[in-house]
């Protein structure tokens, strides 16, 4: 639907190299109880489309997804649609997952292990991830069959990456571990030696995302053995050439859809762990609180207009995803929560950290030479 397509991208009026003040798009996302576990009651009621109450709380966001949310009507509409169309008008276009262990954010974006298959690509449970390159293969075939002249090309290129302990490794070649991050101004931010898969079709990204989410590491402490201690980063760059019958002008766009699956936000509580769980446990933290620092402080720049230093640089996550935060990038924040009284304290967490988030703006540029 052309009409919806249009509604769906953020700011269609963009003129390539003039950056558009762009906030962060926060949608919350409240799973369900879990039954056979002893959560206590349900705390947590959404009010309206943007809003939820929790105890006598209040809280508005862009958008509040409760439990009646389906993966394709409401979470991908919402935010899959328009990452993709903004990524085709040459915006870089990010979703990150945020909430503490257990709260949906493996859910949301790449849905539960069984709808990632290859004899399952209809699973309506499936998560962003499958949706978003399923739409995205099919507006390249239209956008490439519009053009009558056949003279649009697109290319994409993925690659898949964990940070655990502050350390990269490939997940699409889990030999390659503690990858070093580089920066030029050729290329930007990257790092060094991470594979790279060309694709052409939804097929082989679903192969991808098979391959690199078996390779994911998953820690195992006393206290939280279910616990996911990494963050985990998809990065898709889409590059078109256009070359125009008119002018013989040939036109390249780039833009990157970053998706990123964030480790669990509660606080590590240190009983129990010693060693490498300490050190793992401490370097966690250092990337999660780093994110939660630039997050102050990028809210602060976007409401009082003062320059300050940003530390990018202080840890992996941070430095890698820098233009998604504050940058060069259209965002949207999941905060997936959980709404049981036994969680109350981390939901509260949550969602002022999705209450700052939201004061954050970004300056999007289409990606056009
Ligand atoms: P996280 O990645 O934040 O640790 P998960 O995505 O693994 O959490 O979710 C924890 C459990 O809750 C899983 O069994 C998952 O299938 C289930 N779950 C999460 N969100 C939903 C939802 N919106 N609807 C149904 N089940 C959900």
């Amino acid at each position: 639907n052309p009409l919806k397509r249009k509604l769906a991208l953020d700011n269609d009026n963009a003129l390539p190299g003039v950056p558009s003040d762009s906030g962060v798009k926060v949608v919350v996302r409240m799973r369900p109880l879990c039954l056979d576990k002893d959560e206590g009651d349900c705390i947590v009621h959404k009010t309206s489309s943007d809003s939820l109450s929790i105890n006598d709380h209040s809280f508005t966001f862009d958008s509040v997804a409760d439990t009646n949310a389906t993966q394709a009507l409401d979470i991908f509409e919402l935010v899959g649609a328009p990452l993709v169309e903004n990524c085709l008008a040459g915006f870089n276009s990010s979703v990150f997952a945020y909430g503490q262990t257990g709260s949906g954010k493996t859910y949301t974006m790449w849905g539960p292990a069984n709808a990632l298959s290859e004899d399952n690509l209809s699973n309506d449970q499936q998560g962003l991830a499958p949706r978003v390159f399923e739409r995205l293969f099919t507006r390249i075939d239209e956008e490439q069959t519009n053009h009558s002249d056949k003279q649009l090309k697109y290319q994409c290129h993925c690659s898949f990456l964990e940070i655990y302990n502050e350390q990269i490794t490939d997940l699409l070649d889990p030999n390659q571990r503690n990858l070093p991050i580089r920066e030029d101004v050729k290329s930007g931010v990257y790092v060094e030696n991470l594979t790279e898969e060309h694709v052409c079709t939804m097929k082989d990204v679903l192969w991808l995302l098979i391959k690199g989410l078996s390779n994911r590491r998953v820690g195992a402490t006393s206290i939280n053995s279910e616990s996911s201690r990494s963050h985990t980063v998809f990065t898709c760059v889409v590059e078109s050439c256009y070359k125009s019958t008119s002018d013989g002008i040939s036109r390249f766009k780039t833009s990157n859809i970053n998706l990123v699956d964030l480790a669990g936000s509660e606080r590590q509580k240190l009983t129990g762990a010693a060693g490498d769980r300490l050190k793992e446990a401490g370097n966690i933290n250092r990337s999660l609180s780093q994110l939660g620092n630039l997050i102050n402080i990028l809210a602060e720049v976007s409401q009082t207009g003062k320059q300050r230093h940003i530390p990018y640089r202080d840890s992996r996550l941070t430095f890698l995803l820098q233009e998604s935060l504050g940058g060069n990038a259209k965002l949207a924040m999941v905060c997936a929560i959980s709404p049981a009284q036994s969680c109350r304290s981390e939901t509260f967490s949550t969602l002022r950290f999705a209450q700052r988030a939201k004061a954050i703006k970004n300056k999007a540029v289409v990606n056009e030479t």
